[in-house]
């Protein structure tokens, strides 16, 4: 065997093997079937600005392991995710917090806004009448109210998941944090940041010194890559691996329309979400304000803009989020079944266990794999 480890997608979790493997001394093949590295968190240079290829990523965690670890290849920027809504022409701070309920209802202290809160929110109540939330919907009304679900919930939810909110499970929704103080900050997370010099850095760190294979699908040629490794690290869909024997996972996927715009800041922040269901797309990305702050916004001359449109995945698209419904996670439950029993191959990452994972639960698991 010429090496110890053929390691399938050079995403952050097969980097972060590859890395682990070559620091117990072993040696690995890393293949993507991409023409580049990093899976989805690959930006590519346009006009000086880092453009994240596959949609906006913001590291984010509370695991001081994964954030030194990660520190230790590339070290991060102070970029703090604040998205705005835009509902109707109207703009409003996310997460739901002091400064969304002042704009929306004009109360000013936080007694005022909880009292409003409370009213919002008496309908459903009495609806629930003590019962858990069944639904995205009523989770959401519960949460905060009609009046925010109606305009900054709704509409962006279902064009982001192409179904109505009383179809999706109730969780989805649990994840924003709703806050009694003026804090724009997008995560309740200890730390935060955007990679300097970009996503690519902490990619190429992780793969130094290790072998790379672009434009390589282990698909095309899998007798014989496996018969190259003594264990193979499968990161791609894990209904593809086992030849979609239970039928095939379902996914969410994201288009990207991409613009160079000749004005040196074009909407202020990083992230505007499009709330409303008349316009097509979810959110507007300007990337140069991941990694460029005060002064450096105006001595770049361009911005580059992707208006990110989400769709249903269909073969030969790619898959970005797992759909977590019952029927997907029964599925996605039989193929991990078969892979507990696949006893020289490794599985991980979001498509390998489809779960909807961050990236720091993608650098937590494979930081804690036995290599
Ligand atoms: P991937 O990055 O998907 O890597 C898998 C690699 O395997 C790919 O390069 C693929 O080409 C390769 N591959 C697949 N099949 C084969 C094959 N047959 N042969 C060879 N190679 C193959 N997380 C955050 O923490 N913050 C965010 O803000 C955030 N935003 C996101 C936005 C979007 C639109 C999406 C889709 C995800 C976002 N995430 C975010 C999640 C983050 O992208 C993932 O957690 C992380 O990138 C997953 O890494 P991975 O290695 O598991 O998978
Ligand atoms: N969401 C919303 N309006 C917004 C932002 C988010 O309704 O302006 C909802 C939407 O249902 C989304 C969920 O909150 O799926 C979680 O949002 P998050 O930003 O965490 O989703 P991500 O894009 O990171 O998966």
């Amino acid at each position: 065997m010429k090496y110890d480890y053929l390691i399938v997608g050079s995403g952050l979790f097969g980097a972060v093997f590859a890395y682990r493997a070559k620091m117990a001394g072993k040696r690995s093949l890393v293949i993507d079937k991409r023409s580049h590295r990093g899976g989805n968190i690959y930006c590519e240079n346009i006009e000086g600005i880092n453009v994240h290829k596959y949609g906006a990523h913001i590291f984010h965690t509370s695991n001081k392991d994964v954030w030194d670890f990660v520190n230790s290849i590339v070290e991060f920027n102070r970029y703090t995710n604040s998205p705005v809504a835009n509902y109707k022409g109207t703009l409003y701070n996310l997460p739901f917090n002091m400064n969304t309920f002042n704009k929306m209802w004009g109360v000013v202290t936080p007694t005022e806004a909880q009292a409003k809160l409370e009213e919002q929110k008496a309908d459903v109540k009495a609806a629930l009448n003590g019962r858990e939330p069944q639904n995205l919907e009523e989770q959401a009304q519960l949460l905060i109210g009609k009046d925010i679900y109606e305009a900054l919930i709704k509409g962006y939810t279902q064009k982001q998941w192409g179904r109505k909110c009383t179809e999706l499970p109730a969780f989805i929704i649990k994840r924003l944090p709703v806050r009694m103080t003026f804090d724009n900050n997008y995560f309740n997370d200890k730390y935060q940041g955007i990679p300097i010099g970009g996503y690519n850095k902490l990619i190429d760190g992780l793969l130094d010194g290790i072998e790379v294979r672009l434009d390589t699908d282990f698909f095309a040629n899998r007798s014989e890559l496996e018969s190259i490794a003594e264990k193979i690290v499968y990161t791609g869909p894990i209904d593809e691996y086992f030849g979609y024997k239970f039928g095939k996972l379902q996914y969410r996927t994201v288009s990207f329309e991409m613009t160079v715009e000749d004005t040196s800041n074009y909407q202020g922040n990083a992230v505007v979400n499009y709330t409303e269901a008349e316009v097509p797309y979810t959110r507007i990305i300007e990337h140069k304000h991941f990694e460029m702050f005060g002064a450096e916004v105006e001595a770049c001359p361009k911005t580059v803009i992707s208006k990110e449109y989400s769709a249903e995945w269909e073969s030969g698209m790619e898959p970005y989020y797992p759909v977590n419904d019952e029927v997907n996670n029964e599925l996605a439950e039989k193929y991990r079944e078969s892979a507990r029993k696949e006893k020289n191959v490794i599985f991980g990452g979001r498509l390998a266990d489809y779960r909807y994972y961050d990236m720091d639960k993608v650098v937590e698991k494979a930081l804690v794999c036995e290599v």
